[in-house]
């Protein structure tokens, strides 16, 4: 296993990670939400930080950046959208751009709706997918940017990706989603288990995160806004799949 994925629980409910690879020693940190906890990890295990990949622009993303830039003089790569209101970048990049990590493919994908300029960012060699705010355990990311068709076309292109796919989202809001899902879909027994599944993750103190894409296939109410069962619970058989996803994502909002 060359590639080696950690999840950090920062602040409250954040999450960063740490890509290593193990033949050449370096190692990627996907969002800098808080300094302490990842300083730790990185102490314990003689890690230093390659480079650092910025998902998108909010605070509980980005703050601890300049910390790992002064620490590791590390590369720190963004959304070129974004670059105005990202901390200075070394490198901006955009959907369908791939970055060379030691000899390891990371693809760029543009999955904006949170906020436009949102990326994720795709590595087949771990089969992970870092996406933040996007694609999350059993949700999504509010609304606060874009549109339900800009999210909807997101999440479309995330579950294009191979169902085995480790989907690193940023938040521990599993419980609160799951909780919320139950209410589109109270028979689904994908759902039923995977509610179970996480109280006992959570009394654990254990992340629920990562998931995989399959178990979002399966029980996240916004990537299944296009199946006909979906949108029958919701009254809306006849609409589009982005109309669907609107509908619950307000729902959601207002839950
Ligand atoms: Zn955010
Ligand atoms: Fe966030």
């Amino acid at each position: 296993m060359p590639l080696e994925v950690v999840t950090i629980p920062c602040r409250s409910d954040n999450y960063a990670f740490l890509l290593h690879d193990s033949d050449s020693g370096n190692t990627v940190l996907i969002d800098a939400p808080e300094a302490g906890p990842i300083l730790a990890e990185l102490e314990a295990r003689g890690w230093a930080i390659s480079v650092l990949l910025i998902t998108h622009h909010h605070d509980d993303h980005v703050e601890a950046v300049e910390t790992f830039r002064a620490r590791d003089n590390c590369i720190v790569i963004g959304a070129k959208a974004d670059a105005h209101r990202l901390p200075p970048l070394d490198s901006a990049v955009e959907e369908g751009d791939t970055i060379d990590f030691s000899g390891h493919k990371i693809e760029v994908m543009d999955v904006s709706g949170h906020t436009v300029g949102h990326l994720a960012f795709y590595v087949p060699d771990a089969q992970a997918a870092f996406t933040a705010d996007s694609l999350m355990a059993c949700g999504c990311g509010r609304l606060f940017e874009g549109t339900a068709e800009m999210m909807w076309a997101s999440l479309s292109k995330l579950a294009a990706l191979p169902p085995e796919t480790l989907i690193c989202s940023g938040h521990e809001y599993t419980a609160a989603n799951a909780k919320f899902a139950a209410t589109i879909e109270p028979d689904n027994p994908a759902l039923i288990s995977r509610i179970g599944d996480i109280e006992t993750a959570r009394a654990a103190g254990t992340p629920t995160v990562p998931s995989t894409l399959q178990l979002e296939l399966d029980t996240n109410p916004f990537l299944r806004a296009r199946l006909p069962q979906v949108k029958t619970a919701i009254g809306m058989q006849e609409a589009s799949d982005a109309a669907a996803f609107g509908e619950i994502r307000r729902r959601k909002d207002a839950f």
